[in-house]
């Protein structure tokens, strides 16, 4: 049986959350671009509507959600607000690495303020000299009694000037590679921990930057899972962000399209709607219907991380063309709107720098064809 269609209750909070989208999200998100501002209340907003909780567990504050009904909630918040869509991402992705595998004292401790908005938690694993090849990072964290002792510097990483706690990857067995690698809840106020934010061209209320760890000083406890199986942790969650980044771009760019669309009914040249010349109306149904082939390929993807099969090449394929379209969808329609477009009165440019950065975050076009080359070409192939 194929069955495209979603759950009575999936089409209700798809309502609530395009209500609120429009109403409350919509007109404010230039503003915290403008203002540099990460806005923290609707951080708790979302957690008052059940989004930042989805991939939690009822026990510890969330809905425990499928993946599915996570998607719908990143198209529809990247409607409203791209840049918010990090809650959905980042809760998603940290919310079922921390249910997953952290012990219990860590997970009462910190999902129900993920779940509820109260905390923001980041994830770290880039570093200077070490990002799409990740297994190739050099922080460390050496056992020492009760605690672990982590050095090093983590770079471009979100969050992390507001974030109230990272899950940082440091190696724990250098000699190992990629298989030495563990995870560690930290808390940002721990001594020797310190961040600094960048200037970036977009996502700007995100606070992107770097993350600076001087012999700090974590409780054993605070390891999440097993030691030396932190890369194995983190590719698996990337397996649902890579889903969730495409859904939340093509959120973005169906808004942007959508707006484009009653422009260019409107605005007249040579005596005609702009729509009535195939010039202007065949590039809005190229990208209309490439965005919607990645939105199904997005769905695909969640339901088949739902239903327990293998999804790591669906989900590389979303990451890689989402975003891509999307930015290509929004330049178009930028240019369609002739040179308000072009102007901040729009939100049309802060979404294409917005949605450019997640071209890059959560691994870069090349990175996902590797995945994708390495399952249908063969893994005796791949570069690594
Ligand atoms: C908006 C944004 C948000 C981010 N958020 C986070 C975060 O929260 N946490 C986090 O840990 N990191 C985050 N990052 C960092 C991001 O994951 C890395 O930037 C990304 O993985 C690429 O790594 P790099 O920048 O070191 O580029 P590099 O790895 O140096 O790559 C540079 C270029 O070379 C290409 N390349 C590299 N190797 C190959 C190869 N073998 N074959 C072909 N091409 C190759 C890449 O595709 C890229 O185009 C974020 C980045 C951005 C822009």
């Amino acid at each position: 049986m194929v069955d495209f269609s979603f759950t009575d209750e999936q089409q209700q909070f798809r309502k609530i959350l395009q209500d609120f989208a429009k109403e409350e999200l919509l007109p404010n998100y230039t503003k915290w671009d403008r203002e540099n501002i990460t806005p923290r209340h609707l951080w708790r907003k979302l957690g008052e509507l059940g989004v930042n909780g989805l991939r939690i567990p009822e026990e510890y504050g969330g809905s425990g959600a499928d993946c599915v009904t996570t998607g719908i909630a990143a198209e529809e918040i990247g409607r409203g607000d791209f840049n918010l869509t990090y809650a959905v991402m980042l809760n998603g992705l940290v919310g079922e690495i921390l249910a997953q595998h952290a012990n219990s004292y860590i997970k009462n401790e910190c999902l129900p303020q993920i779940a509820s908005g109260e905390k923001i938690v980041g994830i770290a694993i880039t570093e200077p000299s070490a990002g799409t090849d990740a297994g190739g990072i050099t922080s460390t964290a050496v056992r020492n009694g009760d605690y672990y002792i982590l050095n090093g510097e983590k770079s471009g990483i979100s969050v992390a000037t507001c974030g109230d706690a990272f899950l940082i990857f440091a190696k724990t067995d250098p000699s190992k590679g990629n298989r030495g690698i563990s995870a560690f809840l930290v808390p940002s106020n721990l001594d020797g921990l310190s961040t600094k934010g960048y200037e970036d061209m977009g996502n700007i209320p995100v606070g992107r930057g770097s993350i600076y760890m001087h012999d700090v000083k974590i409780p054993a406890s605070y390891l999440v899972g097993e030691e030396n199986k932190g890369f194995s942790q983190v590719m698996n969650g990337f397996d649902l962000s890579r889903l969730l980044i495409g859904l939340q771009c093509v959120g973005a760019a169906m808004q942007s399209i959508e707006e484009t669309i009653e422009h260019v009914k409107i605005r007249h040249s040579f005596g005609k709607p702009l729509a009535t010349y195939q010039g202007v109306a065949f590039p809005i149904v190229t990208h209309h219907t490439q965005l919607e082939l990645i939105k199904w390929q997005a769905y695909r993807g969640l339901w088949l991380r739902d239903h327990g099969f293998n999804h790591s090449r669906v989900s590389s394929t979303v990451k890689w063309l989402g975003p891509k379209y999307s930015v290509d969808a929004i330049h178009e329609c930028l240019l369609l709107n002739g040179h308000y477009g072009y102007t901040k009165e729009m939100p049309l440019e802060q979404r294409l720098r917005d949605v450019i950065g997640l071209e890059i975050g959560d691994g870069t076009a090349q990175a996902n064809q590797m995945v994708i080359a390495k399952e249908i070409i063969g893994k005796e192939y791949r570069c690594y």
